[in-house]
């Protein structure tokens, strides 16, 4: 069977995971969340109340151990043996995680772990560097984005799905932070690859992005 991978990036709340995890569904193709893998990081610095960067982090880099699972909800997050899968969600998390990502030991660290995942079967990645960096062969590319504002108003929603609350104000400062973050760092930054087909989803809805991009997959195989 012809294998094929689809890597979905953009900046932080386009839509990416919802939207590649609902094609991945209808595609049957495996969904693999790369962010995930550095909040789960992240989450191990909180714990272990280690500096974001510097040699402290790259001497415990080893003995962070990241599992890869999944269930009937879809990709489950093993830190240490641990399900960390919901703490990893939490808002404290998101911040750290784009602070360790500009390491370049952390990254090629999970890059590694993508990159096996992605092996033998047809995938649908997300992340920020996954067309440029990770998957550069993938045959299908998409950059998926919206306005700041979008962006925050759809985390806002996201977040008191799950019972928390958060000034949208600080949300949009934390969005901008991390923009900045993941577009200035050295070590593969989020950019839209040469061959990657933008979609901006500011005013589109989240099915009409997953036709979109269901079809997109359809003409390539
Ligand atoms: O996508 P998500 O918001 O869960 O990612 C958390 C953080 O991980 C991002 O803000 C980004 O800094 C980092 N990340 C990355 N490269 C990826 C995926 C995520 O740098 N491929």
């Amino acid at each position: 069977m012809f294998i094929i991978k689809v890597a979905i990036d953009g900046p932080a709340g386009a839509g990416k995971s919802s939207i590649a995890k609902a094609v991945a569904e209808k595609t049957g193709f495996v969904y693999i969340d790369t962010g995930a893998m550095y909040r789960a990081v992240a989450l191990y610095t909180i714990l272990h109340k280690l500096p974001t960067s510097g040699d402290e982090l790259e001497k415990a880099i080893d003995k962070i151990k990241i599992d890869i699972e999944y269930n009937e909800k879809g990709q489950v997050l093993i830190l240490c043996g641990e399900d960390v899968t919901s703490r990893i969600r939490e808002a404290d998390v998101s911040i750290v995680a784009s602070d360790v990502a500009t390491v370049p030991a952390v990254r090629l660290k999970l890059v590694d772990i993508q990159r096996r995942l992605a092996e033998n079967h047809s995938v649908i990645m997300d992340g920020r560097d996954i067309g440029t960096y990770v998957l550069p062969d993938a045959e299908v590319k998409i950059f998926l984005t919206a306005s700041v504002e979008e962006r925050a108003k759809r985390r806002f929603m996201q977040l008191k799905e799950n019972g928390e609350t958060e000034d949208i104000e600080k949300i949009k400062k934390d969005i901008a932070y991390r923009d900045k973050n993941d577009s200035e760092r050295k070590f593969a930054p989020l950019r839209q690859a040469e061959d990657a087909i933008y979609i901006d989803t500011s005013d589109m809805t989240m099915q009409k992005v997953i036709e979109k991009i269901y079809k997109i997959i359809r003409e390539a195989q």
